[in-house]
């Protein structure tokens, strides 16, 4: 079957993936969706022998169906390679009686690796494919982990450039290093005096920017981006919900069709909207828990059906969290439309208009599966506390925050079923905040010495990803404004 893609807002249709790739978003603003969600057509018996790599080509074909099927395999083995510290790619932890999904192995320890190790290679072949004969630059806002991951993903790839713009004080150390010390002469990153919002924006109207595109076009450039925007991105990420219900079957912890649920740390929409793409695919899943950190926007809106802006942003101990626009819920309100492009584009308008929108009661019907809920930064540190106290499993502030809302969600409900938590991130990347849940104030230690010390209280190795900074140099020192953007692309690009 052949899939084509089309913006949620109308404006393009009969799209390739590939093409839905190299654009990243729509011409009108809109995302693009396919024209139909595919059904898994392999049995769940036969997926639970299959290696990561091959559970990723059978969940990724059906999406990607102009690729051939040695483009997409050479794009996956390059992906899901030795960068990973681990065979499995995604290993399954069982702590007490919830499924932590670690998504942090890979070469930035956050789960936009589990994407962005594979983007470049769908990108550039996209290219090939569609006889792309122009640089390809990738721009990308990003709340902290994407920026990283993108640029290790695109690092000296010939044919590409990237620049990342990051809010200023909006990072965490580590994640600040990371990005700061990216190497690869067709990397540059750029502080904006602004939150992940403004970065987010301001990229989105670049790309709207028709006269800036075309100036630059005449220079030899395309832009496309590498945000969880991009399709690209988001097929992906499908894959390790079918991958981990595969290992739960061949664990015997499951039985074949048994319903489980799913708990996902959310802040753009987009890993929580890969899950559901697999449950609409034929993956047995029951309820797709969203979990929240105190920038409560999706909360709320599953709670009221008001999706409202106009809040103070906060700055959070899980800040790739910190996200007050969750660009993927447009794909879920399209959807929950009955696609009806139209109507979509009309609550998209009053977003950006008033900051808010209502979506009607059969609407909020079809988002049914959806439950949300949030956990403060006292809730998030007491369960990292409880979990590494009560069972010697340490984790990060942003699966923190998806623990704690499993507790409420379980507390609230009564619902038993088999639960998988995406683990988005190693403890180490946000080592301040973590040990300061399990060991009260550290104020004014230096993050190095606190890693350490992590390593020591938690018997784990200090991962690679974080060795690497100690000492690189650091070769990225751009900021900007939040009106300054186009002119330090300008610049950028010479
Ligand atoms: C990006 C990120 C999230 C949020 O994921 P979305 O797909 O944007 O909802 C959660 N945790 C970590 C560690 C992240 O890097």
């Amino acid at each position: 079957m052949n899939i084509v893609y089309q913006s949620t807002r109308g404006g393009q249709s009969g799209i390739t993936a590939s093409q839905a790739i190299l654009q990243g978003l729509a011409e009108d603003g809109g995302l693009f969706m396919p024209n139909e969600i595919p059904k898994l057509d392999v049995e769940p018996e036969k997926l639970s022998s299959m290696t990561y790599q091959e559970t990723a080509y059978e969940v990724m074909k059906l999406f990607l169906t102009d690729y051939t099927e040695e483009e997409l395999k050479t794009c996956i083995a390059r992906a899901y390679d030795s960068k990973f510290d681990t065979e499995e790619i995604a290993p399954l932890a069982k702590v007490g009686d919830a499924y932590y999904l670690e998504l942090f192995h890979g070469s930035t320890i956050a789960f936009k690796d589990m994407a962005l190790s594979i983007l470049p290679h769908l990108m550039t072949t996209a290219a090939k494919k569609n006889h792309v004969d122009k640089e390809i630059v990738i721009l990308t806002a990003t709340s902290g982990d994407t920026g990283k991951a993108a640029m290790a993903g695109f690092a000296d790839v010939p044919g590409t450039r990237i620049i990342v713009f990051y809010p200023k004080d909006g990072v965490s150390r580590i994640q600040e290093l990371q990005m700061r010390t990216q190497k690869g002469d067709n990397t540059c990153v750029v502080a904006i005096h602004g939150n992940f919002d403004d970065a987010q924006t301001g990229v989105k109207k670049l790309f709207n920017d028709r006269e800036f595109k075309e100036e630059l076009a005449a220079k030899g450039f395309q832009f496309s981006s590498a945000n969880s925007i991009n399709i690209g991105r988001l097929v992906p990420q499908v894959v390790y919900y079918v991958y981990a219900y595969a290992k739960l079957l061949a664990n015997e912890e499951i039985s074949a069709g048994e319903t489980i649920n799913v708990v996902v740390p959310t802040g753009n929409f987009g890993n929580i909207l890969a899950a559901y793409f697999a449950k609409r695919m034929g993956l047995p899943i029951g309820k797709l828990i969203c979990a929240s950190n105190d920038n409560k926007v999706l909360y709320d809106f599953f709670r009221t059906g008001t999706y409202d802006r106009n809040r103070e942003f906060m700055l959070t101990s899980s800040p790739s969290m910190d996200i007050l626009i969750s660009s993927n819920l447009e794909r879920l309100i399209y959807l929950s439309t009955g696609c009806d492009a139209e109507a979509n584009k009309a609550l998209m308008a009053e977003l950006s208009r008033k900051g808010s929108y209502t979506v009607t009661p059969k609407m909020r019907e079809a988002m049914a599966d959806f439950w949300g809920n949030f956990a403060s930064q006292e809730e998030n540190a007491a369960e990292i506390k409880r979990v590494f106290t009560d069972m010697g499993y340490l984790m990060d502030t942003h699966t923190g925050v998806a623990s704690a809302v499993y507790q409420k969600y379980v507390k609230e409900t009564g619902d038993k079923a088999k639960t998988v938590i995406a683990s988005t991130a190693s403890p180490y990347k946000f080592s301040h905040s973590v040990m300061e849940a399990i060991a009260g104030p550290q104020e004014g230690k230096e993050e190095f010495a606190l890693i350490d010390e992590m390593s020591a209280v938690s018997r784990t190795d200090v991962p690679k990803a974080v060795e690497e900074i100690r000492t690189a140099p650091i070769r990225h020192n751009r900021e900007c404004d939040v009106e300054g953007m186009k002119a330090e692309v300008a610049d950028i690009l010479g």
